[in-house]
């Protein structure tokens, strides 16, 4: 299929014809001599964010394109994975025609993108395992199914998915895959970007809110072909990213020790609320994560839910999706309040 894959066939022709905002900060790029900047209308006096931020994020790039292997042309980052997976709906989706696939039970919001842009979500359930069901997938698939989402490490069942079931995805899908790695810095496993110039039709998104430890400052990363970036270059406001998730983004993904022994703690706590876990007696099943969260089948999720709650612990009651019937997921925390949580696990009964 790599053979027929045209990306002009997916991209929605209103795209394919616009002519992007070109900004002030766009058309001059300073090399480092001192410039007199009057062409963009701001305030000239220094305040630290008086200047509009660059609407490329090249030192934010440079750094994230030397650290994974790809290069900048490969990379467009965005308010948060949220505005990244906004713009990949807007670019190839027409509205009222097209559709996406999406396997419940999974992150929410590639269903609530699809309900903002119009656009047929076609859901193919997980198999009772939680891998990606091939075949039915590709039986949902119509020549206006334009997307397909697969979150790796997947929220909020917590397994990386099977890489012979991605791979014959990658292989026989028709559109554009998006493998979410979101949590792929927490799993062993290699993640898929290293595949980008083997799959034209994958694009892997990732994010600095959780490994990273900045979901306040949204920063959300795409990666994929150039020709992919460039479409969706052409579509994202021109300063997306402001001046300050930049710098902060910089700042801390140039700190890799700091990033990997956070994530290393955070594994060894995971292991021992597992094994605090299998412990009680109302636990049924705790499910294999690759992720910093843990789904947990009990006998009452929403009992349990409310006992937790009534001690001042927050999970989340994942009972309401697809094969998740009486479920809890708990996000791992500091020692510290694993060994909270753990105490008050014991004490309800
Ligand atoms: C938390 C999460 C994200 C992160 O979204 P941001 O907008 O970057 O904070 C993306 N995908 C999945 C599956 C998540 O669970």
């Amino acid at each position: 299929m790599s053979a027929v894959f045209n990306i002009e066939n997916l991209v929605r022709a209103s795209v394919k014809d616009l002519k992007p905002y070109s900004s002030a900060r766009d058309e001059y790029v300073s090399d480092g001599t001192k410039m007199v900047f009057l062409d963009a209308n701001e305030n000239p006096f220094e305040n630290g964010v008086n200047r509009y931020p660059d609407p490329q994020q090249r030192s934010l790039k440079s750094e994230l394109a030397k650290q994974r292997g790809v290069a900048e042309a490969n990379i467009l980052l965005g308010n948060g994975s949220d505005e990244v997976l906004d713009l990949i709906f807007r670019a190839f989706c027409e509205p009222n025609q097209d559709n996406i696939i999406s396997l419940p039970p999974t992150y929410g919001m590639y269903k609530v993108l699809s309900g903002i842009n119009a656009v047929e979500n076609r859901e193919v359930l997980l198999t009772p395992d939680f891998e990606p069901d091939v075949t039915g997938i590709l039986n949902a698939a119509d020549e206006n199914s334009k997307l397909l989402f697969l979150c790796s490490p997947n929220n909020p069942t917590g397994n990386a998915f099977s890489e012979v079931r991605i791979t014959q995805i990658l292989e026989q899908f028709s559109g554009i895959v998006v493998i979410d790695e979101a949590y792929i810095d927490f799993s062993g496993k290699e993640g898929w970007l290293s595949k980008l110039s083997v799959y034209p039709n994958l694009i892997v998104t990732q994010t600095l809110s959780k490994a990273y430890g900045m979901a306040g400052i949204r920063l959300g990363i795409c990666y994929a072909s150039q020709e992919i970036i460039a479409v969706l270059n052409k579509i994202k406001p021109p300063y997306n990213v402001n001046q300050l998730t930049q710098q902060k983004a910089l700042e801390r993904v140039v700190r890799k020790g700091l990033v990997k022994e956070e994530v290393n703690q955070i594994l060894k706590e995971r292991e021992s609320l597992i094994a605090a876990l299998e412990e009680l007696e109302y636990v049924e099943q705790i499910h294999k994560s690759d992720a910093n969260f843990v789904l947990v089948k009990v006998d009452d999720a929403d009992k349990r839910y409310d006992q937790l709650l009534g001690a001042q612990v927050v999970v989340r009651n994942r009972s309401t999706q697809p094969l998740c019937n009486n479920t809890l997921r708990f996000t791992v925390g500091t020692p510290e309040e694993n060994k909270t949580l753990i105490t008050i696990l014991k004490q309800i009964r």
